[in-house]
């Protein structure tokens, strides 16, 4: 047997699932099948109008042609400070934020300059897709803790205190959620962050999604709700989700300063800073006012009610409401063991391979949440094509036996 070339770290890492399913659907589409996608976590809407001019302006400047400082254009970082305060009410300075290559490599950061090895992370689950493995890759050890549907998918002081053990570094706090679409109330954020301060737990806190709530449902951040979680929180965020943004790759990190410091010398030797065209079209989205936030959140609004009532009408079927973000996620487990056209699906990866199969549908099953039984739509596409995706799903499912 040859050895594998890959390291034991980087070869334990699983593909990132929601990608995954995303370009097995982009792929099918265009072999000229007709594929509609739930897959991906993107905005269907292009990037505002006033945001691709400020990046084109950029472009021509020869100062944006060079390296420019790791952490971030100084101009941005002010911006993404007075932005947090407009949005949330968190007081920060430019020096707390460090602009990264989206959300996704904030996340990164964060967990390779807080843990150590064997240093425990608490993970409520369903958990999006990427959070475990910045941890293992540092050698620290997420802890799962599962919610189900019955508590709305949000987890508990309870079920907190009872994970605690003296290597619990930090918790993973994220509302709205990717993927369950759940909001906690102020009071639930307010009791958990005083668990956590209480504890001298760190929380890293993903708010990408502080813009996107229905209804009645509020984003509240945690080191707002309590301040004395300030001194030991990381603020995950990025221009992707609330601007249509998601392909021009510019999220931030914002923490104490020392934590600042020690993930921008990682920053320096990894990918230096953020390409300076990207970090103008943030700037000028953050700096903007939220009209076209608002105008995408009444879409995704509409979008997300017509998803919930659709899944929801799907005999066996349950989806509960989703409060925030832009994903239903469904429970699907009364069609597991059951014959579809002539396949049974014994868990839910194999259910969405079935979907995608016989309905070109493409759904992002629950395991990659560690949530198996549940799947994972996201309503960020247009109208036409929920509807007609829903319709076939729910058709093909009539057919089961
Ligand atoms: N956090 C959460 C909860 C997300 O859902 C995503 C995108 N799926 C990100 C962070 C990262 O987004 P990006 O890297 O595109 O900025």
């Amino acid at each position: 047997m040859p050895t594998s070339p890959v390291s034991r770290l980087v070869g334990a890492i699983a593909p990132s699932a929601t990608l995954a399913v995303d370009a097995k659907a982009k792929a099918m589409k265009a072999a000229g099948e007709p594929v509609i996608g739930f897959g991906a976590g993107e905005p269907d809407f292009p990037t505002p109008d006033h945001i691709v001019e400020a990046a084109a302006a950029a472009c021509r400047v020869p100062a944006n042609h060079r390296y420019s400082p790791t952490p971030g254009l100084p101009v941005l970082r002010e911006a993404i400070a007075a932005k947090t305060m407009r949005d949330s009410g968190l007081v920060v300075t430019p020096e707390q934020v460090l602009v990264t290559n989206g959300g996704k490599h904030a996340v990164y950061n964060t967990f390779l300059t807080l843990i150590d090895p064997g240093d425990e992370v608490l993970l409520p689950a369903p958990y999006w897709t990427t959070y475990p493995e910045p941890i293992r890759l540092a050698q620290g050890v997420p802890v799962v803790l599962p919610t189900d549907e019955s508590t709305g998918f949000r987890i508990t002081v309870e079920a907190l205190e009872a994970a605690r053990t003296p290597r619990t570094k930090a918790l993973v706090f994220v509302s709205p959620s990717n993927p369950t679409g759940a909001v906690y109330p102020e009071d639930e954020v307010r009791a958990i962050g005083e668990w956590a301060a209480e504890h001298g737990i760190w929380v890293i806190t993903d708010e990408i999604y502080e813009h996107l709530t229905y209804g009645d449902h509020r984003f509240t951040s945690m080191p707002v709700v309590v301040p004395e979680v300030a001194e030991r929180c990381v603020v995950l965020n990025g221009v992707a989700k609330t601007y249509a943004m998601t392909g021009w790759r510019v999220g931030w990190m914002i923490a104490p300063p020392v934590v600042i410091k020690a993930a921008t010398n990682l920053q320096s030797h990894q990918t230096s800073n953020v390409a300076n065209v990207c970090q103008h079209a943030a700037l000028a989205a953050v700096a903007g006012d939220l009209t076209d936030v608002v105008r995408m959140r009444e879409a995704f609004a509409r979008r997300g009610t017509r998803m919930h009532a659709m899944l929801n009408a799907i005999d066996g079927v349950t989806c509960i409401e989703p409060q925030g973000a832009f994903y239903a996620f469904p429970n699907l487990s009364a069609y597991l063991g059951r014959d579809i056209g002539g396949s049974i699906a014994q868990n839910t990866n194999e259910l969405a391979a079935i979907i995608l199969e016989q309905a070109k549908v493409a759904i992002v099953p629950g395991e990659a949440f560690d949530a198996p039984g549940y799947a994972r739509l996201s309503f960020a596409l247009g109208d036409d094509d929920l509807g007609e995706g829903l319709t076939r799903v729910g058709d093909l499912f009539a057919t089961a036996r």
